[in-house]
């Protein structure tokens, strides 16, 4: 059988990085406290960082959300891709980790473009919708838990404009999606959003084997 990716080994990863990551030092520095902490493997790597900055530049974003921010690197990466006047809307439950977040948007200059709502992320996506914030979004970044996948993913398909794009991280969720023994709440909503995705009627589709795999949704 033919491979159709390259299998990308621990030192092509590492060539990756060490020809095309520009990361700035603050990011890093938020990178390597956040590996500290026994939730790591929560934050999202440097190239998927950069990845997504460029993005919200590709298609000019001005207002992107984002389902999860735990201690802020994504959101770093979307605020300094944006305009002056761009917005990153912010959606977690946690005080602690998006206490570091803040403290690294404040020292970065960036936290005027970044405002963030702690509370459950389908209650702040209903308020964003009543308050007549539908179809005013750009970018969607949806990665916190996986069992709400589907809520968020249709709640973000609302607040974006036709055109905008929504990633959606932790696709292939450790190749458990692969799994035949996996079924647990977490890779079984993974599975049913994947297979639902590929058939939604309402969206241009890509799924990256980048990271954890990235699904990118475009709305028509
Ligand atoms: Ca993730």
């Amino acid at each position: 059988m033919s491979k159709r990716t390259l299998n990308l080994t621990d030192k092509l990863y590492d060539y990756i990085l060490e020809v095309s990551l520009r990361e700035h030092s603050l990011f890093a520095e938020l990178r390597a406290e956040t590996n500290r902490m026994p939730e790591a493997a929560m934050q999202i790597s440097p190239d998927q960082g950069q990845f997504m900055s460029l993005l919200t530049r590709l298609i000019g974003a001005k207002r992107v959300i984002e389902i999860g921010t735990f201690t802020g690197y994504s959101a770093l990466c979307f605020a300094q891709a944006l305009p002056d006047d761009g917005l990153v809307v912010c959606c977690d439950v946690s005080e602690d980790f998006t206490a570091i977040a803040r403290r690294y948007w404040q020292r970065a200059g960036l936290h005027q473009k970044i405002e963030l709502r702690l509370a459950p992320a389908g209650d702040t996506i209903d308020a964003l919708i009543s308050e007549g914030a539908a179809g005013s979004f750009d970018l969607a970044f949806i990665d916190a838990d996986k069992e709400n996948y589907d809520r968020y993913f249709e709640g973000c398909l609302e607040l974006l404009r036709p055109g905008g794009v929504i990633l959606v991280d932790n696709v292939l969720w450790g190749g458990s999606v692969i799994d035949p023994a996996a079924d647990d709440p977490d890779t079984k909503a993974i599975r049913a959003l994947n297979r639902k995705l590929a058939q939604h009627s309402e969206i241009d589709l890509s799924l990256l084997p980048i990271g954890d795999g990235l699904t990118l949704a475009r709305k028509l």
